[in-house]
């Protein structure tokens, strides 16, 4: 049967039948048949939520051509009755769309650009790289957001236009100087491109279409053309994502308008309508429509009312086009994005179809895997020469093609070469190798991002990745106002302009108003979404703090003033909050590891890192290190120094701990600099750049510029970032602001997926290089933070006894206790733990009641909760200092039960085993949580460094609580439990 509604033209009309949300219908694929027998179809049976037993699709016309198979998602949308039909068509005549795999959002502006040259597409989204600078494209990006402010405050004469340039100028002073532009001369220039603006908006904005507003349309006269008045313009940039069609999108301006058709009048009334700004001159071509057309499913998705018509201004003539929404074009658009989502699908179940990747497959070579996880490329001259994706293009052929796949036309053959001849296969099997890795993690951050709008709330606050029910208690402008008066001085950056403190609603169905649940923590990237009306991912930002029953969120935009709020003015909006994850930074990875193929790229690098070339020294340029370093270096801290002076390639440090690794990099760097060296200085974590930062911040400071977002940076070290509204304000500002400083500080990324670490991502250059060249590294072995005790464990876990103490007095220290005599009350076991003659002990929970609790992927352990908070109750009693004291532990749930029971000694610190990492403390005590009849100690409890960064923290006393049974299960546990055996501390309760 064909869809229900027969007399409608196209999907989107058909569709209008159906409310808004049943307008697709989610389901998987069973079975796939071709029969091109009597007419080319293809039948695909379905299984979905939304009705029970199979139904059949049949496809027809271009349909046909559907890249799905069995086990496929889709949506299938159009007005079908999947309760009364058991066989639906889908075709030109039947109308119907279908979206594959649309769990993959895909960009409208690759879905659009895709029609051509598909392998194009999926690189630009495998790879962010950034396009060359050009000073029309900063005019154009300038106009752009000129536009965008003119018609968000609608605004247009003079005096606003000249205030917006100039701070438009400021905030483009970056793109300016990297194309030697001067301000004066760029504020000039926009302000003679932008004198028409004015008589734009005399001829299209108001609340009726005026009599000369008419829209472009070389075809027509003006009694046949259609007349534009724009209303409002109700956001800008805005992001929307589509679970429904499959796409995704960053709307230049979205605006409310109202059309006049002469063909069909009296229709006119005000729709939310997509507007383009395009700086180029006007054409009108397809990719324009296309991307226009496609914004208008996702303004549908977004207001809940159907948006047929987009609109296309350029602004080099205030031509404004009305792009209507055409079935056939539609039907290609979807195809094509379709096809796009099929590759990247394929990229996505890597490991879905078990395969891995072994660190023996270093050296691989060609596979018909490899080849598929891109589109064949289209080797056209005219397409290939100005592709700007197509050098990154050649190095994936190169290496997934070896020497069989090259082009045949002479001249594609030529380019082919100049971009990979310089490669040998080696090379060429390790960019392949290392791309699988990154599309490993990139496939486990998709995993979780697509349960936004796959999971309810509730069952993904269940998982620990969501706060579900959620109202807003507070709303500020920039970030909080209870900080210190110095962070108050930081201005409010572009990514955090609003701050809300959000609580449980009230009135919600969930019982629980606490948010202990959930896995979510500070600077963690979030998505806020509306539950009610539905409206997914309405801003973006980062968790501010967490406590007990509030969460303070820095938003990219306001969530008060949502226009999809203006249909329920007296309820108060409720808000899921998710966890987001930053796929985006996977493509600046593989872009960065593309840098290192290209034909133009250091090849003196590649070969140092590729090829384990032997990195080179000249002691010469070391030899007068002496004579400036600071007595206080002990003998491995200087040899240190000196082999990164002699270093011509690059030096290793391995800096076991507590052995100055932060003093160290400091002086390294303080020799650098004063040998005229830049530095750029990198760690995973916020905390340990800042901590270096910090030590050459005292005395004499070298030049620094620290980048980052400043929420997450030390308030005393936000003099040294760049502010972002105290903008530059002419190239010799700029110069001395960014080229200047000698040292610039930042963080990396860090990397998560067990696939990709199963794979090899975990195996650090570090490591690789240390491995191929014993000889470049260095030592620090002396360590000034534990007493034997402690450091014997570190030995024999990692060091293998070459970790030594740095003096007499650090070796034999004790934890003090000032008031020995007030533990006489607590229980005997408090009382003969915390005996300071005891430096490391194992409380053994195995003869109480003390099992571990599991809610999904979250554990703790109430029953060690309560022994460390007596442990530590009787620390505090005896006058240790609630600064000396920290609680860690691997599970992040059991964190914030721990925080909740030692809510009154804000001094002692309760930490993750990672969050530890670079802090110690006189007295450490360990909750290890796995206690359970099966024996299972869990992941974490398995990795030596985690254990070995734990163990460590401590000065002059580590408790470890934990049960022996279960954690020995884990090897590297055992090992420690065996040789505190040995040593009787191992403490029964
Ligand atoms: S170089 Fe040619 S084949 Fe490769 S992505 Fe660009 S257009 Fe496509």
């Amino acid at each position: 049967v064909a869809p229900i509604t027969s007399e409608a033209d196209t999907p989107v009309e058909q569709a209008k039948a159906l409310p808004y949300s049943e307008q697709y219908t989610r389901c998987t694929i069973e079975s796939v048949t071709d029969d091109f027998e009597s007419r080319p179809e293809r039948k695909l049976t379905i299984s979905g939520d939304k009705f029970d037993g199979i139904r059949t699709l049949v496809l027809e016309d271009d349909w046909i051509e559907l890249p799905a198979v069995v086990g496929d998602t889709i949506n299938v949308l159009g007005s079908y009755d999947f309760d009364l039909c058991d066989e639906m068509r889908v075709s030109r005549k039947h109308g119907g769309l279908i979206i594959l795999h649309p769990d993959i959002l895909v960009s409208s502006t690759k879905a659009a650009d895709s029609s051509h040259c598909t392998r194009k597409a999926v690189l630009q989204e495998l790879i962010r790289t950034v396009g060359d600078t050009t000073p029309s494209l900063i005019y154009g990006n300038m106009l752009h957001s000129l536009m965008q402010a003119c018609m968000l405050e609608n605004r247009w004469d003079d005096a606003f236009r000249q205030d917006k340039i100039a701070e438009i100028v400021k905030q483009s002073g970056g793109q300016l100087f990297a194309v030697n532009l001067e301000f004066e001369k760029a504020r000039e220039e926009l302000d003679e491109r932008s004198k028409d603006l004015e008589a734009f908006a005399d001829r299209y904005v108001g609340e009726e279409p005026k009599f000369d507003a008419f829209l472009s349309d070389p075809q027509a006269k003006d009694a046949d053309r259609c007349r534009l008045a724009i209303t409002k313009s109700v956001a800008e940039e805005e992001d929307v994502w589509s679970p429904r069609t499959g796409l995704k999108g960053k709307i230049d301006v979205t605006t409310l308008t109202r059309l006049a058709d002469p063909r069909q009048p009296g229709t006119e009334r005000t729709t939310p309508t997509p507007f383009e700004i395009k700086t180029g001159r006007t054409n009108a071509g397809m990719e324009h429509r296309a991307q226009t057309m496609l914004y208008t499913l996702l303004l549908e998705d977004r207001y809940g009312q159907s948006v047929d018509t987009g609109l296309l201004m350029y602004t080099q003539s205030n031509d404004v086009f009305a792009v209507k929404r055409g079935e056939n074009e539609l039907r290609g658009l979807i195809m094509a994005r379709n096809r796009f989502a099929s590759f990247l699908n394929s990229r996505l179940s890597l490991s879905d179809r078990g395969e891995r990747i072994e660190p023996s497959q270093a050296v691989s070579t060609t596979s018909d895997v490899d080849r598929a996880l891109l589109p064949p490329p289209v080797d056209e001259i005219r397409a290939c020469k100005r592709c700007y994706v197509g050098n990154a293009c050649r190095v994936f052929r190169r290496s997934a093609g070896g020497a069989e796949d090259v082009p045949a036309d002479e001249e594609l053959r030529a380019l082919y070469d100049s971009a990979t001849g310089h490669l040998t296969d080696e090379e060429a099997s390790f960019f392949a190798r290392w791309e699988r890795l990154i599309s490993f993690e990139e496939q486990e951050l998709a995993r979780f991002k697509k349960e936004i709008w796959t999971l309810q709330a509730e069952e993904r606050e269940s998982l620990g990745r969501c706060l579900a029910d959620m109202v807003i208690d507070e709303e500020q402008l920039g970030p909080t106002a209870d900080v210190s008066e110095e962070r108050k001085s930081v201005p409010v950056a572009a990514i955090h302009r609003w701050t809300y403190r959000m609580r449980r609603n009230p009135k919600a169905s969930t019982d629980v108003a606490d948010l202990l649940g959930t896995s979510i923590s500070v600077g963690d990237p979030i998505v806020v979404s509306l539950e009610i009306p539905r409206v997914l991912a309405v801003a973006r930002g980062f968790v501010q703090s967490v406590s007990l029953y509030h969460v303070e969120i820095g938003l990219d935009r306001r969530i008060t003033d949502l226009p999809q709020l203006e249909r329920n003015p007296k309820e108060s909006p409720v808000f899921r909050i998710d966890k987001d994850e930053l796929s985006a930074a996977m493509g600046r990875i593989r872009d960065n590891l593309l840098q290192l193929f290209y034909a133009d790229a250091d090849e003196r690098r590649r070969k140092l890192i590729v090829g384990l070339k032997a990195p080179q020294f000249d002691p010469k340029l070391a030899q007068d290190a002496h004579r400036v370093t600071p007595s206080h270096l002990n003998e491995d801290q200087r040899n240190a120094i000196e082999r990164v002076l002699a270093a011509q390639d690059y030096a290793l440090i391995l800096g076991m701990p507590g052995t100055g690794k932060t003093t160290t990099t400091a002086e390294i760097i303080r020799a650098l600099a004063r040998t005229g060296k830049s530095i750029l200085l990198t760690s995973y974590t916020h905390s340990a750049v800042d901590n270096i930062l910090l030590k050459l911040a005292e005395g004499n400071t070298p030049s620094i510029l620290r980048l980052g977002n400043s929420d997450k940076i030390l308030p005393s070290l936000r003099r040294f970032t760049l502010s972002p509204s105290d903008y530059a304000t002419s190239l010799e500002d700029i110069e001395a602001r960014l080229m200047k400083p000698q040292i610039v500080a930042t963080t990396c990324l860090g990397i998560n997926e067990s696939a990709a670490l199963g794979g090899g991502l975990d195996i650090s250059l570090f490591k690789r290089l240390s491995e191929a060249h014993p000889d470049a590294v260095v030592n620090l072995s002396c360590q000034y933070r534990m007493n034997s005790d402690i450091m014997s464990l570190s030995n024999k876990l990692v060091y293998s006894d070459r970790l030594k103490v740095g003096s007499e007095a650090v070796g034999t220290q004790q934890l003090a206790l000032p008031d020995p005599d007030a533990l006489r009350d607590a229980p005997l076991w408090v009382q003969e733990i915390l005996d300071p003659k005891r430096s490391v002990v194992f409380v053994d929970t195995d003869a109480l009641p003390a099992r571990e609790r599991r809610d999904q992927s979250l554990i703790d352990n109430a029953s060690e909760t309560a022994l460390v908070k007596e442990l530590v109750a009787g620390l505090v009693n005896a006058r240790v200092a609630e600064e000396d004291i920290a609680v860690i532990t691997p599970y992040r749930q059991q964190v914030k039960l721990v925080v909740h029971e030692l809510s009154g000694l804000s001094g002692v610190e309760v930490l993750t085993a990672d969050r530890s990492q670079g802090r110690d403390k006189e007295c450490i005590i360990i909750s290890l949580v796995r206690s359970n009849s099966t024996k299972n100690a869990g992941d974490l409890l398995k990795d030596r460094r985690r254990i070995n960064v734990c163990l460590t923290r401590a000065k002059s006393k580590l408790i470890i609580v934990g049960s022996h049974s279960t954690v020995a299960s884990a090897p590297v546990m055992q090992e420690l439990l065996d040789f505190m055996r040995d040593r009787d501390w191992i403490y029964q309760l």
